[in-house]
């Protein structure tokens, strides 16, 4: 017997991921995840370059605004930090992101990035810096799932 598939429902071939309930992320603005004491990266695009330069007022002066606030990490570009591993534009002062309206895909996909979905125990780990993951709001799998393309595409994107 080789029974047939009903040909309106093709076979999948992606198990299921281990967060397919879903996930409560809600962020309480710590902004550890925007502070050091450990450097980082957050890879920008010549599109996020430009959100944030208007947002800063150099609309008119990119090159200006890149020499401030981005720096050249091989091919690819990320905004400057200070010495102590914070983001250049967490205000020192409020401690909350001084560009948040204009914030890269990097930030806005925070923390349903692919390497902290990995397995329950990454997710553990991530929630250990993010007091925000497992409380509040529930994303639906499809909801991460959208968030974690978003934030693929970001990767693919940034020059
Ligand atoms: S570490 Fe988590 S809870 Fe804290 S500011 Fe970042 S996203 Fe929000």
């Amino acid at each position: 017997m080789n029974p047939q598939l009903p040909s309106h429902e093709p076979p999948s071939h992606e198990p299921e991921p281990w967060y397919r309930s879903g996930l409560a992320f809600q962020c309480t603005g710590c902004s550890n995840c925007c502070s050091g004491p450990e450097t980082g990266f957050v890879w920008v695009d010549e599109q996020e370059i430009q959100a944030i330069a208007n947002v800063m007022g150099y609309q008119n002066d990119l090159d200006g605004f890149e020499r401030k606030f981005v720096r050249n990490v091989g091919a690819r570009k990320s905004l400057v930090e200070y010495s102590d591993g914070d983001c250049i534009f967490l205000d020192p002062d409020s401690r909350k992101c001084s560009v948040y309206d204009a914030r890269p895909k990097q930030c806005r996909t925070w923390p349903f990035w692919k390497a902290n979905l990995h397995s329950p125990q990454t997710w553990a780990q991530t929630a250990k810096n993010c007091p925000g993951c497992n409380r509040g709001k529930i994303y639906s799998l499809e909801q991460i799932t959208r968030i974690v393309n978003q934030d693929a595409n970001a990767d693919a994107n940034a020059s």
